[in-house]
C-alpha cells in the first residue's frame, strides 16, 4: 500500500528512539507550546501531537513508524499528495540552480502567468511568502487606493494573524477560543469592523452609516476557518455590489480556497461554474473582485503566497507607486518551482477526483454519524468540508461563527482520537476543514470510511 518512500533505507529516521511524547516534551523546553502554529498543539482535542517523519501520497508516517491516512494535507498545500514526484524534482532542480538570489527570475513570470491564466482578472500579481503577508499587503492597498482606514471583517473568517485582522479570527484563534489577541493596540482594533458572517443587512448598515471611511471588505471566499461555511447563495455578489456603490475595495481572499475547489479556486466555482475550467473569462463572471490573495496551492508545500488583481490598483504597489511591499525571500526560486510544477498538473481531471473522493467521504460521514444516532451538520464548498457535531449544528444548521461556536468539541475530541486509533489524520480541531488529495487511494477512502463507525460511536458516547 505504501510507496517505497517509507521503505527505503535511505529514509531519513530524525530521531528513532524518542517517541511522541518525548519528542513534545522536549520542544516545549524550546519552543513556545513545542509548536510554531498553535493548532498543531492539539489544545481542543488533547494528547500528544503526532511529530511526523516522512510523507507520500496520502500518508503520512509519524517517529514511532505509525502510518496514517493523511485529510489535513499540511492545512491545504497538498492538493496533489505528498511528494509528488514531478513537484520534487522541480523543486530539487531549482535548489541545485541557487537556493535564493534576492533578484528577479523567469519562474516568478511564469507562475504569475498560469495564476492568470486560470483568474483572469489578477491581471497583476505580487509574490510573498506567506498568506498572511498577502492579506497585509491587500488591506495596505486598499487604503492606499482609497486613502480611507476602516476595514470590514466578518467574525469567524481568519485571514492570517497580521494585527488588524486577528479580531475575531477564525482557525487557531477559534480553537483556543481567544475573541482577539494581546500586543494589538486600541488604534489597530477600532480600524476594524467586524460583523457576521452572511449578513447582507449589517453589511448595508455599516455602509449606511461609515461607507465613506470603509477601504475595503475583506471575506474568505469560502469561509473554512471556522468550520467549513457555504456562502449564502448572493452573498459574495452582495458584497461586491455595496462595496461598488461606496467606492470601497472587495478583498477575497482564497490563500484556502484558491486551486483547491477549482481551477480558479471559489470564484471559479461560483461567479464562473462549468466555465472555471474551460473558458475563465472576468467578463463573463457573476462578480468580480478587485483584490485577491492566494497562498497554500499556489506554493505546492513551499513557502509562497501572492496578491493579485486589478493592475490599477496593483501598480499602487512599490516601486510604481506609493504603497510600499517587499520580501527578501519572495517569490522564491524553490517556491515557485514547486507552485508552477503543482498547478500545472492540477488538471481538470484531478479536480474530479477531489470532488468525487470529498462527496463519497460526506455521503458516509453522514449515513454512518446518522446510523449512530450521533447529532450533526456537515457543510461544503465545493469539495471542502467539516462536521459540526451536537443537537445545535443538528438543529440550526452552522451559517456563522456563533453557530460554529456552539458545537459539541467534546464530542470532537472523542470522534478525533477514535479516527486516529484508526490510523485516520483527521485536523485536531473541530474549527478547521478537511482536505482531500488527488493522491488519496480507493484504498485510503477504504480505511476513512471503515474508521467512521468507531469513531461516529465514540463521539455518541461523549454526548
Ligand atoms: C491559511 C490562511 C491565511 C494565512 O496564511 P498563512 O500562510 O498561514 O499566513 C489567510 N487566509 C486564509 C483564508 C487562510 O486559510
Amino acid at each position: 500500500m505504501v510507496e517505497t518512500h517509507f521503505d527505503s533505507d535511505e529514509t531519513p529516521t530524525a530521531s528513532p528512539q524518542l517517541s511522541n511524547k518525548e519528542l513534545f516534551d522536549a520542544a516545549k523546553t524550546v519552543i513556545p507550546g513545542g509548536v510554531d502554529s498553535p493548532v498543531r498543539a492539539y489544545g481542543n482535542v488533547g494528547g500528544v501531537p503526532r511529530f511526523i517523519e516522512s510523507a507520500g501520497q496520502a500518508l503520512v508516517r509519524d517517529v514511532e513508524g505509525q502510518i496514517y491516512v493523511d485529510l489535513v494535507g499540511s492545512w491545504g498545500p497538498a492538493l496533489l499528495g505528498h511528494c509528488h514526484p514531478e513537484v520534487v524534482e522541480a523543486v530539487k532542480k531549482a535548489a541545485e540552480a541557487g537556493l535564493s538570489f534576492g533578484a528577479p527570475t523567469a519562474s516568478e513570470t511564469r507562475l504569475a502567468q498560469a495564476v492568470q491564466e486560470r483568474v483572469p482578472c489578477a491581471e497583476k500579481l505580487r509574490f510573498v511568502s506567506t498568506g498572511t503577508e498577502a492579506t497585509m499587503t491587500a488591506i495596505r492597498l486598499a487604503r492606499g487606493a482609497t486613502n480611507r482606514d476602516l476595514l470590514v471583517k466578518f467574525a469567524g473568517c481568519y485571514h492570517g494573524h497580521s494585527d488588524s485582522l486577528l479580531a475575531e479570527a477564525g482557525s487557531g484563534v477559534a480553537t483556543a477560543g481567544l475573541p482577539g489577541s494581546a500586543g494589538v493596540t486600541e488604534g489597530t482594533s477600532k480600524d476594524t469592523i467586524v460583523i457576521p458572517y452572511g449578513d447582507t443587512e449589517a453589511l448595508r448598515a455599516v455602509f449606511e452609516q461609515r461607507g465613506n471611511e470603509i477601504a475595503a471588505v475583506i471575506t474568505e471566499a469560502a469561509p473554512a476557518n471556522m468550520g467549513v461555511i457555504t456562502p449564502p447563495e448572493g452573498f459574495n455578489q452582495a458584497i461586491r455590489e455595496i462595496t461598488s456603490e461606496h467606492g470601497a475595495l472587495m478583498i477575497f481572499d482564497e490563500v484556502l480556497t484558491g486551486f483547491r475547489v477549482s481551477p480558479s479556486g471559489y470564484w471559479g466555482y461560483e461567479a464562473l461554474g462549468e466555465k472555471a475550467a474551460t473558458n475563465p473569462s472576468c467578463s463573463i463572471a457573476a462578480y468580480t473582485p478587485d483584490i485577491f490573495t492566494f497562498g497554500k496551492v499556489i506554493g505546492g508545500g513551499m513557502p509562497l503566497a501572492a496578491v493579485g488583481g486589478r493592475a490599477e490598483y496593483m501598480d499602487l504597489l512599490a516601486p510604481l507607486g506609493p504603497v510600499y511591499q517587499a520580501g527578501t525571500l519572495s517569490g522564491n526560486p524553490l517556491a515557485t518551482a514547486a507552485g508552477l510544477a503543482t498547478l500545472e498538473l492540477a488538471t481538470p481531471l484531478m479536480y474530479e477526483r477531489i470532488n468525487s473522493v470529498s462527496s463519497v467521504l460526506r455521503s458516509n460521514l453522514a449515513q454512518t454519524l446518522q446510523a449512530e444516532g450521533v447529532p450533526f451538520a456537515i457543510n461544503n464548498a465545493g469539495n471542502l468540508f467539516s462536521l459540526f457535531l451536537g443537537e445545535a449544528p443538528a438543529e440550526h444548521g452552522v451559517h456563522n461563527y456563533e453557530q460554529a461556536k456552539a458545537q459539541n468539541t467534546d464530542a470532537y475530541r472523542a470522534f478525533f482520537h477514535a479516527m486516529l486509533d484508526e490510523g485516520i489524520y483527521l485536523p485536531p480541531s473541530p474549527f478547521e476543514a478537511w482536505f482531500v488529495s488527488s493522491a488519496h487511494t480507493d484504498e485510503n477512502v477504504g480505511a476513512i470510511l471503515d474508521a467512521f463507525g468507531p469513531a461516529a460511536r465514540a463521539a455518541a458516547q461523549a454526548l
